[in-house]
């Protein structure tokens, strides 16, 4: 049975993953361009997706990112194993997710701690990228299958 795991690793890496890359450095240079040349949109951009809290998030330049620790966290790992072409695995998913899960609720009673949010969010964007690659991929697929259809048909009704 083929399943997202078993899938070929040694193929060369497909459109949708190429895309990805390509999303993950434009998100990675929004995030450090945004301390560095102190631009404003950028942090409003990310304000609809993070807290943006000062207090929860790394700095760089004398600026706080625009996004924190758990998200830029996230965001680490999922390029990481994008860049690494790490496989999917649904165990190491439902590790991750029920570790920052767990790491949620202990911050609620009370043991708040930076390097648990960052692991985390590293484990969880470290564990999610292969899952998203390969739904990127599927939907890439589904689009350029209805483009061909409908441009094949398109040209049999102009016969
Ligand atoms: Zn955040």
């Amino acid at each position: 049975m083929k399943t997202i795991e078993n899938v070929d690793r040694t193929a060369p890496p497909s459109a949708g993953w190429q895309i990805l890359v390509a999303a993950a450095a434009v998100w990675w240079i929004a995030i450090l361009a945004a301390p560095v040349f102190d631009v404003s949109a950028i942090y409003s951009m990310f304000s609809i997706i993070c807290h943006q809290m000062a207090d929860r998030s790394w700095h760089l330049a004398g600026h706080v990112l625009p996004v924190c620790i758990r998200c830029t966290s996230i965001y680490a790992g999922f390029a990481l194993a994008l860049v690494t072409r790490l496989p999917p695995h649904t165990g190491f998913l439902r590790i991750a997710l029920a570790g920052m899960a767990l790491e949620f609720v202990v911050a609620r009673l009370g043991l708040d701690l930076e390097p648990l949010r960052a692991l985390s969010g590293l484990g969880v964007g470290l564990a999610s990228a292969a899952f998203v690659t390969a739904g990127v991929e599927q939907m890439r697929r589904r689009l350029w299958y209805r483009l061909r259809t409908r441009k094949a048909s398109a040209l049999e009704g102009a016969r």
